[in-house]
C-alpha cells in the first residue's frame, strides 16, 4: 500500500512536469494567431508568423508583421487602438471600443488544452 502510494505520487509529479514542459515549449515556439471579432462575432483568425494586412470591414486596418500585430489605421474618434502597442503574446489584445473590434492573441496549443478542460 505504501509502495503504491509512492508510485502514484511519482506518477503525478511526472505528469505535472510533462505538462509544465509542454506548456513551456509551446509558449517558446508555439504557433500564435490573432483572432479578430467584430461586435462579438468572429471576423477571422490570422497567423502571426505570416506578414499580412487585414482590412476589418472599412473601419480598421490590422498589420501583422514580424510576429506581432498592430492596428495601423482606424476611423474611430479616440484612436486608442491605433496608439496601442503591438501585441504578440497569449492573452494580449487590442480593443477598438467605438467600432466593437477586438484583436486578441492566442496560441493554437492553448486552445486545444482549453477545449479538453471544458
Ligand atoms: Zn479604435
Amino acid at each position: 500500500m505504501k509502495k503504491n502510494d509512492l508510485i502514484l505520487a511519482a506518477a503525478i509529479i511526472l505528469i505535472a512536469a510533462a505538462i509544465l514542459a509542454f506548456q513551456f515549449f509551446s509558449q517558446s515556439d508555439g504557433e500564435h494567431r490573432v483572432e479578430v471579432t467584430v461586435d462579438g462575432e468572429s471576423f477571422g483568425t490570422y497567423d502571426l508568423s505570416e506578414d499580412q494586412t487585414v482590412e476589418i470591414n472599412d473601419t480598421n486596418r490590422l498589420i501583422i508583421e514580424g510576429g506581432e500585430a498592430r492596428m495601423e489605421w482606424a476611423d474611430c474618434p479616440d484612436q486608442v487602438c491605433v496608439n496601442h502597442r503591438a501585441v504578440e503574446r497569449d492573452g494580449e489584445s487590442i480593443i477598438c471600443l467605438p467600432n466593437k473590434v477586438v484583436v486578441s492573441v492566442e496560441s493554437s496549443e492553448a486552445n486545444e488544452l482549453d477545449g479538453i478542460a471544458q
